[in-house]
């Protein structure tokens, strides 16, 4: 029962991710630094199956183990530069978290809110924390065990913290009454765009630096526009449907 160690390996995604956001930028850099983000796992082909999830409710938090669709294509270097360093050290892929890996596999820990039988007998996954592009293709799930998973004592050279420190956002008259229109269809959303907005989506070289650069970004179907207001401060000033 010889295996070539060499042989390509083929899985097929169990499940897609529904996710707010709708592009890479302004995504969290991992897992539960935006927890109000709420989103759902489909499943699909054989696993949409409600056996496969008999049980999983007992759990908390669930590792969603999925492949960066979104990076794929463009391959992967030994070495990278994870942006909390500025950009300008390079690192072994493998010490990092970065996308761009031989294999483009991530895995998250997520909230599970709750599991939802639908009325044709397919399940879907109510989730929230997700650091996840919208569609990401799912090639496993298993329950997060803390007396097993959580190391609090263990060492993470330069990912120890949490890169910065949050920023305070802020709205403008014209963002207020936008948020105020759309609060049914949102209900969620001042939090969304806070918490997201509060990590500082820039490029870390400009993390601490002030600039006048007006950016967007994109939440379910909406252009949310804002600026730097101070060293620590975001405005956001515009709110618009795609
Ligand atoms: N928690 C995961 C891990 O450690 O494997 C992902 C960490 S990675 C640094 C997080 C970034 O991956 C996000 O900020 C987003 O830009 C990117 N991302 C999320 N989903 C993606 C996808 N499906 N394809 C490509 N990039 C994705």
């Amino acid at each position: 029962n010889v295996i070539d160690p060499l042989a390509a390996i083929t899985l097929t995604p169990i499940a897609t991710v529904f996710s707010p956001y709708k592009e890479k930028f302004a995504i969290p850099r991992q897992p539960n630094l935006v927890n109000c983000a709420q989103g759902k796992v489909v499943f699909i082909g054989t696993a949409n199956n409600e056996e496969l999830l008999r049980g999983i409710e007992q759990f908390s938090h669930l590792w969603l183990i999925f492949i960066f669709h979104g990076t794929q294509a463009q391959g992967w270097k030994p070495l990278v530069r994870p942006p909390r360093l500025g950009g300008n050290k390079k690192l072994g892929v493998l010490a990092t978290r970065s996308t761009f890996r031989p294999n483009p596999i991530g895995m998250s820990v997520v909230k599970l809110e709750r599991v939802i039988q639908l009325s044709d007998g397919n399940v879907e996954l109510h989730i929230s924390g997700l650091d996840l592009l919208d569609g990401t293709p799912i090639i496993d799930i298993k329950p997060y065990i803390p007396y097993s998973d959580a190391l609090t004592d263990a060492e993470a050279g330069f990912a120890q913290h949490q890169p910065i420190a949050p920023l305070t956002v802020t709205f403008n008259a014209q963002a207020k009454k936008t948020l105020a229109e759309i609060s049914v269809q949102y209900p969620q959303l001042t939090l969304l765009i806070e918490q997201v907005l509060a990590q500082d989506p820039r490029p870390a070289y400009k993390r601490n630096k002030l600039d006048d650069k007006c950016y967007g970004m994109t939440l379910y179907d909406l252009d949310i526009q804002w600026q730097m207001s101070s060293l620590q401060a975001i405005e956001v000033i515009a709110i618009l449907k795609k």
